[in-house]
């Protein structure tokens, strides 16, 4: 068995790796798709130390250093049910195998929910993005729109008022759905538009990258267009938790609950980055969850007498 095994090889599992095979114990790492979303990211600018950087580049780093360990990577394969026991707990895998470890950091991350349009997968990277704290800055000065008037969307389109030209928000339902201060804080911004019972439609764009948005109001029927050069899609982040419906204590967003160590809710199962209850879904973030689950881990095992 191992020692500690890491289950998802986003930059959470790979800080988790590095940290737990430094201690000198035996790790291993299932992933789906080693690297994790940044795989699917283009400009990476806010890694601490890294200026600048591309997605790719980024995962491939984090191979690199996982591998300069002696660490078992096991990528492209699917952990489907987590099964905690006395002595090890289990991880089963799609494959049909099954793994056994005395602790598991579960870091699986998360995926954000698409709308399902014309143009969005075409266009994303180039114009359509989800992350305000990653993106904004490259439409400074540009005309945007967010879809989606909850909490998320809200501040997103509060944040980037203050860094593009104009910001228009598009709703789906009759009101927003963010908390009041939240609104009061956006209706008196001079640079943004808010359109509620809009139905986004399609992102257009000119074959390489957006010019606007179409969308329906659902309450006359009418289709509008709007030129803009960038689309922020604002309505969800997924955590890839689906497989531990059931076993293990998951907020009301079916994230992992932690505490401040990375413990989860059964004893030896920690957790870490994107997946997690912690705020704010950053790299950055998810790296230095990933060493504290992993240190947390080393800390359960020499405490604990399973041999
Ligand atoms: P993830 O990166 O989501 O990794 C999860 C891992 O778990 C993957 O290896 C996945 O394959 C695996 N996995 C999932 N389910 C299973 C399963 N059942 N079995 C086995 N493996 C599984 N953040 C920044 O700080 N700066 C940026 O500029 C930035 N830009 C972004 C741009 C885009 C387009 C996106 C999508 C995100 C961006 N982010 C950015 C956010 C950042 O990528 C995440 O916060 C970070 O990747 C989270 O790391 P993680 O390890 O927790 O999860």
């Amino acid at each position: 068995p191992y020692d500690v095994l890491i289950v998802g090889g986003g930059p959470a599992g790979a800080a988790s790796a590095v940290y737990a095979a430094r201690k000198g114990v035996r790790t291993g790492v299932v992933a789906e798709r080693f690297g994790g979303q940044v795989l699917d990211t283009l400009a990476i600018e806010n890694f601490i130390s890294v200026k600048e950087t591309e997605g790719p580049k980024f995962a491939a780093a984090l191979e690199e250093h996982v591998k300069a360990y002696d660490v078992d990577i096991m990528n492209v394969q699917r952990a489907e049910a987590l099964v905690p026991g006395s002595k090890l707990i289990e991880v089963k895998l799609a494959n049909g195998g099954t793994l056994k470890s005395k602790s598991v950091i579960l870091s699986t991350g998360a995926r954000w929910r698409e709308v399902n349009v014309p143009g969005e997968r075409e266009y994303r990277n180039h114009g359509v993005a989800y992350c305000p704290h990653c993106d904004g800055p490259l439409f400074k000065g540009k005309r945007v729109s967010v879809i989606g008037g909850g909490n998320s969307g809200v501040e997103a389109a509060i944040d980037l008022a203050g860094i593009v030209q104009h910001v228009t928000l598009l709703e789906f339902a009759p009101e927003l759905r963010a908390d009041a201060i939240l609104q009061r804080k956006l209706y008196s911004l001079p640079n943004v538009t808010v359109v509620t019972q809009a139905q986004t439609t399609e992102i257009t764009g000119d074959g390489q990258k957006v010019n606007g948005i179409s969308y329906k109001d659902r309450q006359s029927g009418e289709q509008h267009h709007i030129e803009l050069e960038g689309v922020f899609v604002q309505i969800g982040l997924v955590p890839n938790t689906e497989w531990l419906k059931g076993t293990i204590a998951l907020s009301k967003h079916g994230e992992i609950e932690v505490d401040a160590r990375g413990q989860t809710s059964i004893p030896g199962v920690f957790a870490a980055g994107d997946v997690t209850t912690v705020p704010y879904k950053q790299i950055v973030i998810a790296a230095g969850d990933g060493a504290k689950a992993a240190l947390s881990a080393f800390d359960y095992l020499i405490r604990s007498s399973v041999e």
